[in-house]
């Protein structure tokens, strides 16, 4: 049967996008992982992730009340885009648009150059996709508790994915069989297709679907492919600083291009559970700490819990409710930069409810 999100938030359909982000919060502190995480809180806390991340997203939550449970975010999807092949003039223009979106997606993106070819320019280093069947994108979704968003981690993630095919190392050619130029495009991959007007434009070679070779023998493990599908595990480093719904793009990680084309791009959407009591502003950490009415008065020093431990901080006499105190750098490291946000602490005077005769007659007198 399929979950019901609504059931594993506790909210109903009519609740509004406030009301379902605090029972989130809730649930999330409940089977938070740093609370001794049991197996069953881990997958309890799954199930709260994946129902909020749907019924979080206004466009998702649409889709979900439309259409019930469609996919599972939680996993990465391929989109195999380039697999159907540039038949003509449209197909070509149509992956080459899908390909500039996913460049200029709205999402926060980060390369990472150690992980795989970085093609930092969709025109440049990825030229090969108006002759060749490139890799579609992958996305997946990637959970971290509050620290791990704040310190980076190491993440392994499995994805089930074209993978270029060992036994031909993906030209598709069974090794030792004779490969040589494709005779309809003279080994170029492309031809000029025209569409009238005097006007060409370069398209695939259909005889060879834009490799330029011609194969007398197909590779036995991937049918002259060049890829398989593999369930492959790919260690994800997530940097310092990352951020609740920012994208990792790891380049040529996604699916492995047909006959030896190149891989699609992997996208990775960063969750980030909260931690209760700390609450992050970008880089900084916002906390509220309470004081007494006599320490705001005469001034004091208060143990502040930061994400590095205990630090003391100076209250000044005559300190007033609700002043800020900016300890620094003591908040989230900086994303792209050197350095580390601050951590602000709000101060909040309690004002005496229950006083003696004796506490009363010395507020009396200090009103005087
Ligand atoms: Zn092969
Ligand atoms: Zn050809």
């Amino acid at each position: 049967m399929a979950k019901d999100y609504y059931d594993i938030l506790g909210v109903t359909k009519t609740s509004s996008p406030d009301e379902l982000k605090k029972a989130y919060y809730k649930l999330a502190h409940k089977y938070h992982p740093h609370k001794g995480g049991t197996e069953s809180n881990e997958a309890k806390m799954k199930e709260v992730n994946e129902a909020y991340s749907v019924l979080g997203n206004p466009q998702k939550k649409e889709q979900y009340d439309k259409y019930g449970q469609t996919f599972d975010r939680s996993q990465g999807q391929g989109q195999s885009s380039g697999f159907g092949g540039f038949n003509d003039f449209s197909d070509f223009a149509q992956a080459y648009r899908s390909g500039q979106g996913s460049q200029n997606g709205q999402n926060f993106s980060f390369d990472f150059g150690d992980l795989g070819d970085m093609f930092g320019d969709m025109f440049g280093g990825r030229s090969r996709a108006a002759t060749q069947q490139n890799g579609g994108d992958i996305q997946a979704e990637l959970t971290l508790n509050f620290r791990e968003a704040v310190f980076g981690v190491e993440k392994k993630i499995s994805l089930r994915k074209a993978v270029t095919c060992n036994h031909c190392h993906g030209d598709g050619a069974e090794p030792g069989s004779k490969v040589s130029a494709c005779p309809t495009c003279g080994g170029r991959g492309q031809v000029v297709r025209n569409i009238g007007f005097g006007i060409g434009f370069p398209s695939a070679c259909q005889a060879c679907e834009g490799t330029g070779k011609k194969i007398d023998k197909h590779c036995k493990e991937c049918r002259g492919q060049g890829v398989i599908k593999e369930t492959e595990e790919i260690l994800v480093k997530i940097p310092a600083g990352i951020d609740n719904d920012q994208t990792i793009r790891l380049s040529g990680q996604g699916e492995a291009g047909l006959k030896g084309a190149a891989a699609g791009d992997l996208y990775i959407k960063i969750r980030v559970l909260p931690e209760i009591g700390l609450n992050r502003d970008g880089a900084d950490i916002r906390t509220v700490q309470q004081i007494s009415f006599s320490q705001a008065a005469l001034g004091a020093k208060i143990d502040v819990e930061t994400l590095d431990g205990m630090v003391t901080l100076k209250i000044p006499e005559g300190t007033q409710s609700d002043k800020i105190f900016q300890i620094k750098g003591k908040g989230v490291p900086h994303l792209q930069d050197k350095g580390r946000g601050d951590h602000l602490v709000k101060v909040v005077v309690k004002t005496p409810t229950k006083l003696n005769r004796r506490q009363r007659e010395l507020l009396a007198e200090l009103d005087k």
